[in-house]
């Protein structure tokens, strides 16, 4: 904490400067003022859209400072920023060396938790580099399922800041928190956190791995009942061992694999439970069937203990989990089973965004036809090949960085038939799909899960899912 602590209680004439107007920043900036803060936002973008929302803030008396992201206003004696504004920039140098707190909209939202009037509901967390949607939804369908007033909130899209404001009382929340979020909630409790694994990602901003493993390790400091980790993945183990947690907060672990004491795990085909019964030496809980899981990929599973251990945390009872992971519907563009043509499974994984949801996606298949390309991102794809080699009848590459794949196929999987797609229009994607369908035999799978960022051929993953969707289904039509 700096030298200027600032007092929830009190925000009457604080100097608040809120830095960055858009989803987290605008909810912020009105927060503070209703509560009698003096807030400045400042914005690095100067465009007409920035102007249509300053003209809102300001027409209720907040200041808006458009162009200029970088000059801490004199007076700052708090920082609210935007989660994904990188942490060296000067904005920040300059709060630092002013003694000034910095928080992000997580800290936020968890210091004005219960200020208005309504119970502040205990946060059950998930971050990790990939599955925190998955999990997070899944944990809320099981709260609901066992009759607790929920919702899925945080890095999800649905802000907190709302949620622990808005009308609605909660008995709980399932929060998704991202790296970034993380880095600036230093204060925030939850009740029970989970980290679902640890791989290379969004080292730019974090500056290192290690930097980046500690602010997901935050999600731990100050549990009160469980810290989840993944017992196939000992880095996550290893920030619970860092931990600062409350006396008596237990470590419990998930894994694929038939669970210790104090785990969760899988036994013939069966979730089962030895972390939260009465004798877990002895004794271990049936909660649901790997067959309720959706889909039941060995990741997915993974993600549904995970999601498991944090309801059992809270004292939910067996048969919520089950049902709940059985009302569980996955989002699109994630595993997503788009047809069936010619005995071939077309599957979108447009998600998986880096090689690390790839391996995921690939490993839940026997044979597959792979699309994948795109923004590599930095990555490196040897690994990834290797592991997959075996399962590949073929592969059709698109995008920017394709030739980091191809190369990797020709070092690891000389064997495997490439298509290489020399065009990064919108429409190489159906050219893809009639190259995969050409490659692929019954009982295959086509898969898209391109382990690169999509921008440099649609605006976003959900586009390219949809490309690829519309033309398997455009297919489908044709061969009917
Ligand atoms: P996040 O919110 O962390 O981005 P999502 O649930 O949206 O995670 O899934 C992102 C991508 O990661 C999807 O492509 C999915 O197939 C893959 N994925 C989901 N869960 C896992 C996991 N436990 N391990 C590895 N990859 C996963």
């Amino acid at each position: 904490m700096g030298s200027q602590e600032v007092s929830t209680a009190d925000w009457q004439g604080k100097h608040v400067t809120v830095a960055g107007l858009g989803v987290s920043g605008i909810p912020a900036a009105r927060a503070l003022h209703e509560r009698g803060a003096l807030v400045t936002v400042v914005n690095d973008g100067d465009d007409e859209r920035a102007r249509a929302q300053a003209a809102e803030l300001e027409a209720l008396g907040i200041t808006v400072r458009l162009g200029d992201g970088a000059t801490l206003p004199p007076s700052t004696e708090l920082v609210v920023t935007a989660p994904g504004w990188q942490p060296d920039k000067p904005l920040f140098l300059a709060a630092a060396e002013a003694g000034v707190d910095i928080w992000g909209d997580v800290e936020l939202a968890w210091r004005l938790r219960g200020t208005n009037g309504r119970k502040a509901a205990p946060w059950l967390a998930v971050t990790g580099t990939n599955g925190k949607t998955t999990t997070v939804r899944m944990l809320a369908s099981i709260l609901e399922a066992a009759g607790l007033r929920t919702a899925a909130v945080g890095n999800i899209g649905v802000s907190l800041l709302d949620a622990v404001l808005g009308e609605t009382e909660y008995d709980v929340l399932a929060v998704e928190l991202s790296s970034y979020q993380l880095h600036w909630a230093p204060s925030l409790r939850a009740h029970s956190a989970a980290v679902l694994n640890l791989a290379p990602d969004h080292l730019d901003w974090h500056g290192s791995m290690e930097a980046y493993a500690a602010d997901k390790g935050r999600v731990y400091e100050g549990n009160t009942v469980a810290c989840v980790y993944n017992a196939a993945d000992p880095a996550t183990e290893e920030l619970v061992r860092e931990a600062d947690v409350e006396e008596g907060c237990r470590a419990i672990g998930f894994t694929l694999g038939a669970p210790g004491p104090s785990q969760l795990g899988v036994v013939d085909g069966i979730l089962v439970d030895r972390a939260f019964v009465k004798n877990r030496q002895k004794q271990a809980q049936e909660l649901a069937e790997v067959s309720d899981v959706n889909p039941p990929a060995p990741h997915n599973i993974a993600n549904a203990l995970a999601a498991a251990a944090l309801a059992r945390a809270f004292g939910v009872e067996p048969a919520a989990v089950r049902d709940g992971l059985r009302n569980f519907r996955p989002d699109a563009h994630r595993i997503e089973h788009v047809a069936d043509i010619d005995g071939v499974a077309y599957v979108d994984d447009s998600k998986a965004t880096n090689t690390h949801a790839t391996e995921a996606s690939l490993a839940a298949y026997d044979s597959i036809v792979w699309i994948a390309g795109g923004l590599a991102k930095g990555a490196t794809f040897d690994e990834l090949v290797t592991g997959a080699a075996k399962r590949l009848r073929g592969v059709v590459l698109m995008g920017a960085d394709r030739a980091l794949i191809h190369e990797a196929l020709t070092r690891h999987a000389p064997e495997v038939p490439v298509v290489d797609l020399d065009r990064t229009d919108t429409g190489a994607m159906s050219e893809a799909v009639e190259h995969a369908a050409r490659l692929a035999q019954p009982g295959d799978t086509v898969l898209l899960a391109p382990a690169c960022a999509s921008m440099d051929m649609f605006t976003n993953y959900i586009k390219r899912g949809e490309a690829f969707a519309d033309a398997v289904r455009a297919r489908a039509e044709e061969s009917a």
